[in-house]
């Protein structure tokens, strides 16, 4: 490898700002140039979708592989991407998973499918193309099938890595369906990318990829229990040995109370006043009681079972009777809508709830909120609680997956800290954190020091691109040797 940058070909079926669905497009848009920046060459392989066409144009093909066209375009980061031209597959309107009804696309298998086989063709000796890359790095089920074909029958496979952004999606379908893609013999069994009677594409990645990671070192072991595992814990389990967890990093320039033109009132940790001009803005945005005094709390994400919505639902009439109040935006499952719904119809001044996605109105509440709430029952990483804390806003939330490696809790009567954190999922338990938030609250001295302690931490992926590039440099060095044992001898 002397003389030349290490090469890894990125796998993954979204990217922002082309494709977007959820996190996985920020991370696969993030990570790659801040690899770059420490002198890795990163390419982006992503299906040529016809709403990147819109992007990109017609962009300039390379080669063909097995039937389709793969086209070469350029990120507005600069990171240099393959796209994978197959027009029956790729070419509709709607959106990367679904039509726009919101059904599944049916042949989904067969556009994950070829494209995950293609991908990792470009890790092989049969590519076509000038550029090897020395690494395979999937991302979710949509690129699962590539390890699966680099471990079987591709001559000259690069060493591969499954990277997991929600385990809850699996990639499962009719075993017909391994036929119908002609996978190689002896793939489809318990051992292998069989689940309980189906093909599953993140189970053929995780059981065939070199090495796996995730997205925060608390998801990473409690996936390896039933309660997380999605019925994949045990296969997790046993491969611990070859899996880490590494946390996702923020935009710190989109991200950035100093700069960001979507607030009112700019401000840093040394002059926090625009703080209170912010929390003025939200309270009048959203008909709440304009009052400095009151503490406000801030919620934004899906409005889901797993970020603990009912729970807020169930507190939320004794935290209006303590003179708090709460701001909530987001979309999600109708019956947590209108739980929502009617607890600020109840508490008109106090409480208030926006149905909708509104990327300003996010940063007004990560500006103008003093507490912000996650309460979620799981979170592989999650962003909020990191751009919570650079905004002064410290989060208070379940003890979980990232959540729990990203916030520094602080204890009862201590000031140490950047938010606070509770450990049962109960309403119960969300009512103590609360109550213990708000006693910091009414000390000014101790809440400014638990502000300026969240203001200060580093959240870029500067740190975690450094991660991932020593976990590549072993696995290209070593590709039997265990991650794990090799970072921690
Ligand atoms: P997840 O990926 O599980 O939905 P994350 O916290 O990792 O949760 O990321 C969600 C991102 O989407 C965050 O940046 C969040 O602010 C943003 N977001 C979610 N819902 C909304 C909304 N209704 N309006 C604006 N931004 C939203």
């Amino acid at each position: 490898m002397a003389g030349r940058p290490l090469r890894v070909l990125f796998v993954a079926s979204e990217c922002a700002p082309w494709v977007k669905t959820g996190g996985l497009a920020d991370v696969v848009a993030a990570l790659p140039p801040s690899l770059a920046a420490l002198g890795l060459d990163v390419r982006v392989c992503l299906p040529f979708y016809r709403s990147i066409r819109r992007e990109v144009g017609e962009a300039p093909a390379c080669a063909t592989v097995l039937g389709a066209l793969v086209r070469e375009a350029t990120l507005p980061s600069g990171i240099a991407t393959y796209l994978i031209d197959a027009p029956w597959l790729f070419g509709r309107d709607g959106g990367p998973y679904q039509d726009s009804e919101g059904r599944d696309w049916p042949d989904n298998a067969q556009r994950f499918g070829l494209f995950a086989r293609i991908a990792a063709t470009l890790a092989s000796d049969e590519t076509p193309l000038l550029w090897r890359p020395d690494l395979f790095h999937g991302h979710d089920w949509q690129a699962g099938l590539g390890p699966l074909w680099l471990k079987n029958g591709l001559p000259g496979p690069a060493p591969s890595i499954m990277t997991i952004h929600n385990l809850a999606f699996q990639g499962l379908f009719a075993p017909e369906t391994v036929e119908a893609l002609r996978l190689p013999p002896g793939v489809y069994g318990v051992e292998g990318a069989e689940f309980y009677g189906r093909l599953s594409f993140l189970k053929a990645g995780l059981h065939y990829a070199d090495a796996l990671t995730t997205v925060s070192p608390t998801y990473a072991r409690e996936i390896q229990d039933e309660a997380q595992g999605c019925g994949l814990h045990g296969l997790l389990a046993r491969r611990r040995d070859h899996l880490v967890g590494i946390v996702n990093g923020i935009d710190d320039r989109v991200w950035d109370p100093a700069t960001d033109p979507l607030i009112p009132a700019r401000y840093d940790r040394d002059s926090l006043t625009g703080k209170r001009v912010n929390k003025e803005a939200v309270q009048r945005r959203f008909d709440l009681t304009i009052d400095p005094t009151r503490p406000l709390f801030g919620m934004v994400g899906r409005l889901t079972w797993q970020k603990g919505i009912d729970l807020v639902a169930e507190v939320g009439d004794r935290l209006a009777g303590m003179g708090a109040q709460l701001v909530v935006l987001g979309t999600g499952e109708r019956p947590l809508e209108d739980a929502l719904r009617a607890l600020a119809g109840r508490h008109r001044g106090a409480i208030a709830v926006r149905v909708g996605f509104d990327e300003g109105l996010a940063h007004e509440i990560e500006a103008g909120a003093d507490i912000f709430l996650m309460p979620s029952r799981f979170e592989p990483c999650g962003l909020n609680q990191m751009y919570s804390q650079r905004y002064g806003t410290p989060p208070l939330a379940r003890a979980t997956g990232g959540l729990a490696d990203t916030i520094r809790g602080v204890d009862a009567g201590s000031c140490e800290g950047s938010g606070f954190l509770f450990a049962e999922a109960t309403g119960a338990a969300l009512w103590e954190a609360l109550v213990r938030a708000l006693a910091s609250y009414r000390d000014r001295t101790c809440w400014t020091r638990i502000m300026r302690a969240g203001m200060e931490r580093d959240f870029s992926w500067a740190a975690s691109a450094r991660r991932y590039g020593a976990l590549y440099e072993t696995l290209v060095a070593h590709p039997e040797i265990s991650p794990r044992m090799r970072a921690h001898p």
